[in-house]
């Protein structure tokens, strides 16, 4: 991809930083979005779209949390949740079969844990977010900005340049 990608790294410390990071970024996205999430078991990619979730409007009564079963599920927001986690998938017929290319064609925030399992070509991000387990309670979160929304987003999401910003070619 040619397309410069705008990079923030931010620490959080607890769970709930990283559910109020996810969280502010839920609340800047108004309109389809594709966010891919990467980092080991543990990392806090469903902490994350839990946060997503709510910035979103999920209902409160919505738990929301990985799909075991099934690989996708959708909840009702502002702009629908799609949550997808590809951890146990072995094969991208599953990904097919479970409506994959009418969710990415929809208008929905698509947000997949393990993403990486699928390829880029399959899943093409807007947002991709790689997550680092520093210890027992820190994280360090990558954010990597595709789209337009990018200086919006990264505006956003750290008002005050508090954190590592960069750019890159
Ligand atoms: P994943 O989906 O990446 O496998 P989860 O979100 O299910 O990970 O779990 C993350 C675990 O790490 C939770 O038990 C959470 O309480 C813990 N944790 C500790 N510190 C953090 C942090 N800074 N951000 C997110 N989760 C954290
Ligand atoms: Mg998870």
């Amino acid at each position: 991809m040619d397309r410069p990608v705008h990079r923030i790294e931010v620490i959080t410390n607890g769970p709930d930083e990283t559910f109020a990071l996810a969280k502010r970024l839920g609340q800047l996205i108004d309109s389809k979005t594709t966010i891919a999430l990467s980092g080991d078991l543990g990392a806090g990619k469903t902490v994350f779209v839990q946060g997503l979730a709510d910035g979103l409007d999920v209902p409160e009564g919505c738990y929301v949390t990985s799909p075991t079963y099934t690989i996708v599920n959708e909840y009702p927001a502002r702009i629908p949740l799609f949550h997808i986690d590809l951890y146990r998938i072995s094969s991208s017929d599953e990904l097919e079969s479970a409506g994959i290319h009418e969710i990415l064609d929809g208008k929905g925030v698509i947000a997949v844990e393990w993403a990486e399992r699928a390829g880029t070509d399959v899943l093409p991000a807007d947002i991709a977010v790689s997550i680092t387990i520093m210890d027992d309670t820190r994280r360090n979160i990558a954010f990597f900005f595709y789209g337009p929304q990018a200086q919006y987003l990264i505006q956003g999401l750290d008002p005050d340049n508090k954190n590592d910003i960069h750019m890159e070619q």
